[in-house]
């Protein structure tokens, strides 16, 4: 067998092809900036999709891998591993919750998030058995699981794949009428994205956040806050949810939870809430692992002293000024909030993926998610120089749409 791990085809030759990756073969990465098989170094903005807030290889997470690595790396949840108590501990106290539910992605978080959800409707708020329903948003993204694709209203995300878990209403997204006539009283949850990443960086109306915790505690429903994407310091707060000043009663999390080292995802929640679970109930062979739980604790402990926050709100600023002054001038439109933006990119001038592949050819790394949005998430630690590069090359781009290289 010859193997020639480093080329485009090859990759595509050996894998199923549900991905359309930009054709670029990376070796190595630190920080901000990756650099491929040919020794071209590119600016990561996407940031493995907001898994790698702190960039590649941040110090301190790695410095915690490497010691983990020496010591101890798996136990599962039959005992108890002297970083457990910690890491939920740390993390209760980043979402303001009682308790912690550690597993690995984030789909399996919010299938915890779920079924949490539908026991505690059974089982605390009287629901009669097999009718609890979960409100949902139209073009959400939660992940790949057969029950959440059910709720999705993306084609390419849900067909095929049915038959479909039950359970689950769609509302528009923003719209406080929709969810308020939605409710009935066999609802348990309102699981929505506070701000929706695959779907372009979408920002809800002021008010709607803050307009859903009312109608969930009015209602007795839960509010579950999938903040994979968001949370973390992505958009400048510790959760997109505190830009609203708003409490949900459970955070899922995942993506940068794991330090762009190992897969870690959560939920946190009030004791009435997580509470219903009782032994055997729910699990995960590799849920909340040594490993996992010794990056983790470093990640929290990176967000508990704020500067990653101030960071994306203060550099977030900058490239949203940026932007917005490209309106007009090949980009139609701006969203986000922090160091995260959809930009819609004039589609008379090319689509999401021509403005990908061009950027790439000067050095930058995007990717676009629907249609002509570019989706624009670099790695907390970058500096302004760096930003600056990037949105010059950007600009570039818009005006030399085909690229150099
Ligand atoms: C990425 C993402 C998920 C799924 O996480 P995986 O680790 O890929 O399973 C769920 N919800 C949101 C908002 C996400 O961005």
């Amino acid at each position: 067998m010859k193997l020639t791990p480093s080329s485009v085809a090859d990759a595509q030759r050996w894998t199923a092809h549900n991905y359309h990756p930009l054709p670029v073969v990376i070796a190595s990465a630190e920080g901000s900036w990756v650099t491929d098989v040919d020794g071209k170094r590119y600016l990561d903005c996407l940031a493995g999709y907001s898994a790698l807030n702190f960039g590649h290889r941040h110090p301190a997470l790695i410095a915690a891998a490497h010691a983990q690595l020496d010591r101890l790396t798996l136990t599962s949840r039959a005992f108890i591993h002297d970083h457990f108590a910690e890491f939920c501990h740390r993390l209760a106290e980043l979402t303001g919750q009682d308790l912690v539910l550690p597993m690995n992605t984030g789909a399996e978080a919010v299938e915890s998030a779920v079924k949490v959800a539908r026991k505690w409707g059974y089982q605390v708020k009287g629901v009669p058995a097999g009718r609890a329903r979960i409100i949902v948003a139209a073009n959400n993204f939660h992940g790949r699981t057969t029950t959440i694709v059910s709720f999705s209203t993306d084609s390419d995300a849900r067909d095929d794949y049915g038959p479909y878990t039950p359970g689950f209403a769609v509302v528009p997204f923003g719209d406080l009428d929709a969810l308020a006539d939605a409710i009935d009283e066999h609802t348990v949850a309102v699981l929505l994205e506070p701000i929706q990443g695959e779907a372009g960086v979408i920002v809800p109306p002021d008010g709607y956040l803050a307009g859903v915790r009312q109608l969930c505690t009015a209602n007795n429903v839960l509010f579950l806050a999938d903040e994979i994407q968001s949370g973390l310091g992505r958009t400048g707060y510790t959760f997109a949810v505190d830009h609203d000043g708003v409490q949900p009663d459970m955070h899922i999390l995942g993506k940068a939870l794991g330090g762009g080292i190992v897969p870690v995802s959560a939920v946190a929640a009030s004791r009435s809430v997580l509470g219903v679970l009782k032994p055997g109930q729910h699990g995960s062979t590799f849920g909340g692992n040594p490993l996992a739980c010794a990056v983790a604790i470093e990640v929290v402990k990176l967000l508990e002293k704020g500067e990653y926050q101030q960071r994306s709100a203060e550099l977030g600023a900058l490239m949203h000024a940026r932007l917005n002054s490209l309106v007009g001038q090949g980009i139609t439109a701006v969203r986000g909030r922090g160091l995260w933006a959809g930009v819609d990119i004039d589609p008379s001038l090319m689509t999401g993926r021509q403005a990908a592949e061009a950027l790439m050819a000067h050095g930058v790394l995007v990717k676009e998610t629907h249609g002509s949005t570019l989706r624009l998430a670099p790695p907390l630690v970058i500096t302004e120089p760096e930003l600056d590069f990037a949105l010059d090359r950007l600009e570039t781009t818009l005006h030399q749409p085909s690229g150099r290289s």
